[in-house]
């Protein structure tokens, strides 16, 4: 009789938001795969668990399929953790569960929590449809045809994002949707829990100012404008040619829009280069 494979919601930061159903699990299974064992380990080691480790992740998910797979055949029951929250969201262990599926083993569940819902949850924006875009691209043009080709779903979008790209993706979110609200969800369920709300230069503002960016950070974009901001709805490029026709030299004129978005100058120069190539 072939074992069954758990896939066990873990913490995304607080260790009492794990359930009692997975510690029962995490404990009954002969094995454990997991992304990184330092992470594992510290979850072990609050439950008081010792258990079996196989390290399972990104890059030898192809490899590690078929051994899992075969200990589950064998009759071993395996649970499949990853780093923090529920596996295969943004997170590895799709091609297991497929081959699991596939190979007639069953597949259980043990739901616990995801970054993505728990932000949602208290992010203040609709919640009747929303849309989860996995993470933000690296590159700034990816990005935006990953954020434009969503754009005009009628849901709530969300995304993961580091923090390192996180001013950049708000210069983004600045040129393709000014008014929009959007909120920032950072380090949830930890010390520093914090949401971020605002349009996406207030934002940029906001963090720009830090001394430093750090924690995790799940990014949520409403679908209608934040509030009325008439001067905002006014394409860059144009409010740039207004103040060019008051006599303002182009540099200053430059200066002062990028100024008054909270925008980077360089991303000012990218949007009149868009105009013109339109
Ligand atoms: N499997 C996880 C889940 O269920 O949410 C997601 C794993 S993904 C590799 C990690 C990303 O999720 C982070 O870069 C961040 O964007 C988001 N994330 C994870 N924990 C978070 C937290 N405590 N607060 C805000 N965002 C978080």
């Amino acid at each position: 009789m072939p074992g069954t494979l758990y896939i066990v919601a873990t913490p995304i930061g607080n260790l009492q938001d794990l359930s009692q159903r997975a510690a029962h699990t995490l404990a009954a299974v002969a094995a454990i795969a997991c992304e990184d064992t330092r992470q594992t380990h510290k979850l072990l080691a609050h439950l008081g668990i010792e258990k079996p480790l196989l390290v399972f992740h990104d890059h030898n998910e192809r490899d590690r399929t078929a051994a899992l797979l075969a200990r589950l055949q064998q009759g071993e029951s395996l649970a499949l953790v990853s780093d923090a929250g529920t596996p295969l969201i943004s997170d590895p262990g799709y091609r297991i569960v497929d081959a699991a599926i596939e190979a007639g083993i069953s597949v259980v569940p043990i739901p616990g929590p995801a970054a993505f819902v728990t932000a949602l949850s208290a992010s203040g924006l609709p919640t009747d449809a929303f849309y989860f875009g996995g993470f933000l691209a690296a590159k700034s043009g990816q990005r935006r045809k990953q954020l434009e080709s969503v754009g005009s779903l009628e849901a709530t979008l969300i995304f993961y994002e580091a923090p390192h790209r996180i001013l950049e993706s708000l210069e983004d979110l600045a040129a393709l949707w000014p008014t929009r609200p959007i909120v920032l969800a950072r380090e949830l369920t930890k010390l520093h829990e914090e949401f971020l709300r605002g349009t996406p230069s207030e934002l940029h503002a906001t963090l720009a100012d830090r001394p430093s960016i750090k924690g995790e950070f799940t990014v949520l974009i409403g679908k209608g404008a934040l509030a009325p901001q008439p001067e905002e709805t006014v394409p860059v490029h144009q409010e740039v040619a207004r103040l060019e026709a008051l006599g303002i030299p182009r540099m200053e004129a430059i200066k002062t829009v990028a100024k008054d978005r909270g925008l980077p100058k360089r991303t000012v120069y990218q949007l009149l280069e868009d105009a013109r190539n339109l």
